[in-house]
């Protein structure tokens, strides 16, 4: 067992404090994602918007006993050894550096081949698909979903255990200096560089500096595998004293490919190998997964797995689902469709994710048997079964053998099939009602039958909402604030018409400290929803007063006739009750005038159990630059007035101003708070800084059918559409019922159906509307875009005259949401 004076070795770190051994199981960075006090050592990490450190007085309290820390004292200057008198506790210079030296130390103990995989794309597929192609002669340890950072590495290599026979990692860097401390941990004995693209150019001087740097990761390798025919990719090698083994499609190689030819749903590949000509088939015919398929191909042949075996394992080959999906099924369930593996590291990230959304009645997990963990079985599902305990999930369906075998370690009320066509003999829809279902298999169980059992036949328009494009968006107006500013995030009209408290859900869990909503229902819907930060209302009714109470939501106030009503309605006991004050600086819509605040104050006071917790205004033009001498002037109407408001109830409260172009524009006025709203969707309002954000929705449909119609014949309600010349028409299911706007029709809106922009053509109807796709390859089935990053929002609303805003919150309700991470 690593001793803690071990570890303080290590990482050189100082021992603040030992009280008692423990042995070190998991590695924690993110306090959220505790599973097991027990074993546990969290690494108090300092990061651009965290600060670990933050978490300690949560942590120990949950029962973690040792702490990797930056400093000695808290921020109010107390002895972290007096605060946790039981914990074991490290002083270190950097957490993020302890962390990986420890990780580096544990590699340093096997002497297996380690792949380490970079390159701009694809690292993950070669990794998920060596691993499975190399499986039936290893135990293989492997990168959960795509961890390749300073923090995924050391993770990953973390899982090392003596039963493994070969790892593989991959390694992502994004600056320079980043790839020797992975190449440090990893320690890779083959590399694989699979290409050299655009992604991240920025943070380098040049292209070759890029390659250079990644090329540090194969320092010292027994040898590197890759594609001669990228060019920079070879030069730079070729220049360095690496041990390589090399394929490529124009020059001969040590796998010259002679031809790939598409055929069906396969590409034939003829290659020479050692002097003999060799046909294999791959099971995939675009561009990006045949070179990763062939990055396969070529390691298998250095593996010197027998030829004869590589066609049947390339043919069990399927897509990587990149992301976690989380879709809607039937009954008003939700599906997390993980279907592609199934291991202990990957099974804590999907368990995360479910944890992460809103409690939808029941969580509910189908399982299969976990291979090669490398682990024994018995405390293999013995950690499986605490993984899934400590997230909560109710209620566990099991299925294959081994995982039926150790049913006992699971609650009572968990099921088992021996098979998936046992599971689906038995199925019955009924039984799951108004739960969130991780679907979670090992490929061989293709529980891809189980997800299409589950999914409803859906009208074909769905809006897709990118959740870490959301949390980029969050973190890049956080990066504006200054240490003490507090976020308020807007997530009224269903969150832009993202919707509501999946959007809720995840600013809870990163931590925002206010959320605003129109109207109480909103609010009680979040709570219903399991929300727990404080919720602002804004257009709170006199009639919702009482629920507002009942759920703890705090009114916006605004006018002395709704303070009033409001005061008159407040129970006659001693509970203490918050309110917001709006003030009107210009925008004249909602707030108290300075002539209110001799009957304002007065009337206050009166109830001492009303707390002002904040009091803002709105800017009528933070978005135009034409308006920022009206804006300054609101600004400074509000913050003389916000002072009067202090004064006169003689305590703070919280002052803000600023939405989502002000936090832009005025960086200079944050005061207490901001109020972001459409950034966080991904639409940078003053339009200055729009690069910097992801667009986080695209909103598609499908075409349901195609005809042709000559020149002089009309399409569409009132003959609008006239052809000009024989032309192609689909018809795709969207329509203004969905929220497309009929301002699109007859011109007025483009939509991309594959990878082109086509003109709506006549009128936009109620549930579809028609498009001229005129010389394109189009059949039904085929998907439209409405909008998404390449039809920006911002573009659209500007080809009708109308604001993002508007073409976001109109997509309606009857269009499914998607929800996404990658
Ligand atoms: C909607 C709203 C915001 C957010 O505005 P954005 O322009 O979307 O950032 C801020 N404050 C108030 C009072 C709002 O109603």
């Amino acid at each position: 067992m690593l001793t803690f004076q071990e570890l303080a070795t290590i990482t050189n770190g100082t021992v603040l404090q030992f009280v008692q051994a423990h042995s070190v199981i998991n590695l924690l960075t993110d306090s959220r994602k505790l599973s097991q006090p027990t074993g546990t050592l969290f690494f108090a990490v300092t990061g651009k918007f965290n600060d670990g450190h933050k978490y300690l007085p949560a942590l120990y309290e949950l029962g973690v006993r040792q702490f990797i820390v930056e400093k000695e004292l808290d921020e109010k200057g107390r002895n972290y050894s007096q605060l946790y008198p039981e914990a074991n506790l490290l002083l270190v210079k950097d957490s993020l550096n302890a962390l990986q030296e420890l990780a580096a130390w544990h590699r340093s103990k096997f002497t297996i081949p380690i792949v380490g995989i970079t390159g701009s794309n694809g690292k993950t597929i070669v990794k998920e698909w060596l691993a499975q192609l190399l499986s039936p002669d290893e135990m293989v340890v492997k990168s959960p979903r795509s961890y390749n950072s300073q923090l995924g590495v050391p993770l990953s290599v973390w899982q090392l255990n003596s039963n493994h026979t070969l790892g593989i990692f991959e390694a992502g860097i994004s600056l320079p200096g980043e790839m020797e401390k992975l190449q440090h941990i990893i320690q890779p004995t083959i590399g694989i560089f699979t290409n050299i693209g655009t992604a991240h150019d920025e943070g380098f001087t040049s292209r070759e500096q890029k390659v250079q740097e990644k090329l540090k990761l194969f320092t010292n390798v027994d040898v590197l595998i890759y594609c001669t025919d990228h060019k920079l990719l070879d030069h730079e090698i070729q220049a360095q004293t690496i041990h390589t083994f090399t394929w490529s499609r124009h020059h001969s190689a040590d796998v010259t490919i002679n031809a790939t030819t598409a055929a069906g749903h396969k590409t034939i590949v003829v290659f020479t190998y050692k002097g003999e000509k060799q046909r294999l088939a791959i099971p995939f015919t675009d561009e990006a997964s045949v070179e990763n398929a062939l990055h396969c191909l070529a390691t298998l042949l250095y593996r010197q797995v027998p030829f004869a075996e590589i066609q049947d394992r390339l043919d069990r080959l399927h897509p990587v689902a990149m992301r976690l999906e989380m879709k809607e099924a039937i009954n008003g369930c939700y599906l997390i469709d993980d279907t592609y593996n199934n291991d202990l590291a990957g099974l804590a990230i999907a368990l995360q994710f479910l944890g992460n959304q809103p409690q939808r009645g029941k969580r509910t997990i189908i399982l299969s048997d976990l291979l090669e963990s490398g682990l024994p079985e018995e405390a293999l599902y013995g950690q499986v079964a605490a993984l899934i305990k400590n997230r909560g999930v109710e209620k566990v369906i099991g299925i294959g053998s081994t995982i039926s075998h150790h049913k006992s370690k699971f609650s009572e009320t968990a099921i088992f099939y021996s098979s998936t066509a046992d599971f689906l003999a038995q199925f019955k829809a009924d039984d799951f009602r108004n739960e969130l279902i991780l679907v979670k298999g090992a490929r061989v169980f293709e529980f891809e039958r189980i997800v299409h059992a589950f999914q409803q036949k859906v009208h074909g328009t769905v809006l897709e909402v990118n959740l870490d494009a959301l949390v980029h968006n969050l973190n890049y107006y956080r990066s504006k604030l200054a240490p003490d500013t507090k976020l308020m995030v807007m997530v009224k009209a269903f969150a832009y018409g993202s919707g509501s408290f999946e959007v809720a859900n995840l600013l809870q869990f990163h931590r925002v400290d206010y959320l605003a909503v129109a109207y109480a229902d909103e609010g009680v819907m979040l709570r219903e929803n399991g929300i727990t930060l404080p919720v602002m209302v804004m257009n709170p009714s006199p009639d919702s007063f009482a629920k507002l109470r009942q759920y703890n939501l705090e009114p916006e106030i605004y006018s002395l006739e709704l303070l009033e009503q409001y005061l008159k309605d407040l129970p006659a006991d001693n509970s203490r009750h918050r309110i917001h004050l709006k003030l009107d600086t210009g925008m004249h819509r909602l707030g108290f005038t300075s002539e209110d605040f001799d009957a304002l104050f007065p009337l206050l006071q009166q109830y001492p159990q009303v707390q002002v917790v904040s009091t803002f205004t709105h800017l009528a033009g933070a978005d135009e630059a034409l308006h920022n001498d009206f804006s300054q002037m609101q600004i400074s109407n509000f913050r003389a007035m916000a002072a009067e408001v202090e004064a006169r109830l003689n305590y703070k409260v919280i002052k803000h101003v600023l939405n989502s172009a002000g936090i832009v524009r005025f960086p200079e006025h944050q005061l207490d708070m901001v109020r972001l709203g459409i950034g966080l969707y991904g639409v940078e309002a003053t339009g200055s800084e729009q690069q910097a954000l992801k667009s986080v929705s695209v909103l598609k449909t499908t075409v349901s059918q195609v005809k042709t119609i000559v020149k002089g014949e009309t399409v569409g309600y009132s003959r609008k559409g006239i052809a000009d010349s024989d032309k192609t028409i689909a018809t795709i299911a969207i329509g203004y019922a969905d929220g497309y706007d009929r301002r699109f029709g007859n011109g007025g809106g483009q939509v991309i159906i594959n990878g082109k922009r086509c003109p709506i053509i006549g009128n936009v109807c109620m549930d579809m509307c028609m498009v001229d796709v005129t010389g394109l390859s189009v059949k039904p089935g085929d998907e439209a875009i409405i909008f998404g990053p390449k039809l920006t929002l911002v573009d659209m609303a500007a080809r009708i005259g109308t604001i993002p805003y508007e073409l976001l919150t109109n997509v309606s309700s009857r269009v499914k949401r998607i929800f996404f991470s990658e």
